[in-house]
């Protein structure tokens, strides 16, 4: 209806200019209201079927002329509540001054847009539109449409569209957490598959290392069993045959020879057990005394130029110095159980030929070393001799031997600060030597050890020994040992008997104390009675045990210290020194 008139202006506008005839200008007049009504019409029905809301506003007032059917269901009022309305008032903007604010703007400029726009609905509902405005003239009037678009499907597409990326970036973030992770999860489980795998060869190792280990258990076990029941048989069997009545006094000298040399052979796997418990243990000990090496490599020659009389083997020393005083400060005991291994081992494998052993001076080392024309050693063996219950190859079951004697002289020479090394081949023959260190000794040091204790003539009348031993065959042992000397023997059964028998007698000159006693053992009667007569010279005598040593011994207040089985003569050179 409005239209109609902004389009009649036009038509008046057009006549006015054109010098149309009358009649022609009545035809056309009629086609263009024929048209204006159609065109009306067919804004009627855009206006009525628009899918946008469209509100007509007064342009003076504010006020809503007209609505279309669509903006109806947008914010849900009927018509009638709309017309006439300002738009704050239908729920447009959220309150009056936000409208006036919009609408004095339009008024300015023509046209205001909002691109989203909540608006609320009488439900109480809010929903999201698009609101555009435009001022318009209809018939040289002013007025304002205002289209108003439903925009909460787009929006709920836009929101649905930024949660799926948020998501889908969250999920991306998920993803690359996870994903470092798994990485580091990874690295985790091939560190710990390499462990495991390390672990594994270990274990493979261990196991072959615990099998071989009892492997070598059980052939020493039954290596050992046979090195103790040889000369366990000949002692029983030959101490039989002493009682036999009418037996020669030559007989009787071999079987005691015999009986001798067994005993030996078995005190010495014996100690090999015992040193080499201590080894494993952690506790062998080692003393430290002035050892004349010359002197005891004579003794050593002595002995074993009789121990290879009757093979057919040439025994050779060789000195170094054989007319200086060589004095190493060192444990001679250990060093004389090396050289016996050696020496055995050398006789054991040399069939015919000779052996060789001796010392060599080098700067501040003395290298001694037992050489050998024997079976000797194939090179692949050079080191597993050294490693304890090994033997070289199966020659070395057929010579007999329990596999620790070089174990033990490796471990030895290694406490005495010194290394152990073989040089052989199969066929020719072995040489071992072994290094220790050398220091000069002062000449007032020498002294001590050059006393010549042979040939002394023992009368000990005058004195009185106090035997400390609970085991009976021992003490009727010692007994006997003393019984030329005419000492003067007493006897206590335990420590404390010996600690009374001293307390009691004034006139005891020495006291022989064994060690592992009942009642109160020899270290605890040793402490009472050095406060009792602090001088009275105390030997221990024990059965060697593990951790056991002079030096332990000197430490808790012996005199001196002497092992058993005790051997005579070095046993009364010990006493005499003490009661001479
Ligand atoms: P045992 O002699 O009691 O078997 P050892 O530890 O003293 O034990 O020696 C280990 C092995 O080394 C011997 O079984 C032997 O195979 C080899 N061996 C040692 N000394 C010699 C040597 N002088 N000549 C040849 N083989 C030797």
């Amino acid at each position: 209806m409005k239209l109609n008139f902004s389009i009649k202006k036009f038509v008046k506008k057009f006549s006015a200019d054109s010098p149309i005839p009358r009649a022609i200008d009545k035809n056309k007049e009629a086609l263009f209201d024929e048209k204006q009504k159609k065109s009306e019409i067919r804004y009627r029905r855009l206006f009525e079927s628009a899918k946008d809301g469209i509100l007509i506003l007064d342009f003076e007032t504010g006020n809503i002329t007209d609505a279309n059917p669509f903006i109806v269901k947008i914010i849900d009022l009927p018509l009638e509540e709309i017309l006439g309305k300002r738009l704050w008032e239908i729920g447009l903007f959220s309150n009056m001054e936000e409208s006036e604010l919009a609408f004095s703007e339009l008024k300015k400029n023509g046209y205001i847009r909002f691109e989203d726009m909540p608006i609320q609905r009488r439900n109480g509902k809010i929903t999201e539109v698009e609101f555009i405005s435009n001022v318009y003239l209809e018939n040289n009037t002013k007025v304002i449409q205002c289209n108003i678009r439903d925009i909460t499907d787009r929006k709920n597409a836009e929101k649905a569209l930024k949660e799926s990326e948020q998501s889908l970036k969250k999920q991306n973030i998920d993803y690359l957490k996870l994903n470092k992770e798994y990485l580091e999860l990874n690295e985790e489980l091939t560190e710990s598959l390499k462990r495991i795998k390390n672990i594994n060869s270990e274990l493979i190792i261990a196991k072959a290392r615990a099998e071989e280990s009892d492997k070598l258990k059980s052939t020493f076990l039954a290596n050992i069993s046979h090195e103790i029941r040889t000369p366990m048989n000949a002692i029983m069997g030959f101490s039989g045959f002493l009682s036999e009545p009418g037996l020669s006094h030559d007989k009787l000298e071999d079987y005691v020879q015999i009986i001798n040399a067994s005993s030996q052979q078995l005190l010495s796997v014996i100690s090999d057990i015992l040193d080499i418990a201590s080894i494993e243990a952690g506790q062998i000990t080692i003393d430290s005394e002035l050892v004349d090496i010359n002197k005891l490599m004579n003794e050593l020659f002595v002995t074993y130029k009789n121990l290879v009389e009757l093979k057919k083997i040439d025994l050779r020393y060789s000195s170094d110095r054989p007319n200086d005083l060589i004095l190493v400060k060192t444990d001679g005991n250990r060093i004389r159980q090396v050289l016996c291994n050696l020496l055995n081992n050398a006789i054991k494998f040399t069939k015919e030929g000779n052996i060789e052993f001796g010392y060599k001076i080098i700067e501040n080392f003395i290298e001694f070393y037992v050489k050998d024309t024997g079976i000797g050693i194939l090179p692949e063996n050079h080191e597993i001799i050294f490693q304890r219950f090994r033997k070289a190859g199966s020659e070395g079951q057929v010579y007999g031997g329990n596999g620790l004697g070089l174990s033990i002289s490796k471990a030895l020479v290694q406490k005495l600060g010194g290394i152990i090394t073989v040089d052989s081949e199969l066929g020719t023959g072995s040489t071992f030597n072994f290094v220790i260190p050398y220091r000069k000794e002062k000449e007032n040091n020498v002294s001590s050890v050059l006393t010549d204790r042979t040939n002394r003539v023992i009368n000990w009348n005058k004195k009185t020994i106090l035997i400390v031993e609970d085991e009976i065959y021992n003490h009727a042992y010692i007994e006997e040992l003393l019984s030329t000397t005419k000492v003067k023997m007493v006897h206590a059964w335990d420590g404390r008997e010996a600690v009374e028998q001293v307390t009691k007698q004034a006139d005891i000159s020495l006291v022989l104390m064994d060690i592992k006693m009942p009642v109160m053992d020899g270290w605890e009667a040793t402490r009472l009675i050095k406060q009792i007569r602090p001088k009275l010279p105390v030997i221990a005598q024990t059965a060697y045990a593990l951790g056991e040593s002079k030096s332990q011994a000197l430490e808790a207040g012996f005199d001196n210290y002497i092992s058993k089985p005790i051997i005579k003569d070095t046993f009364l050179e010990l006493i005499g020194d003490y009661l001479n």
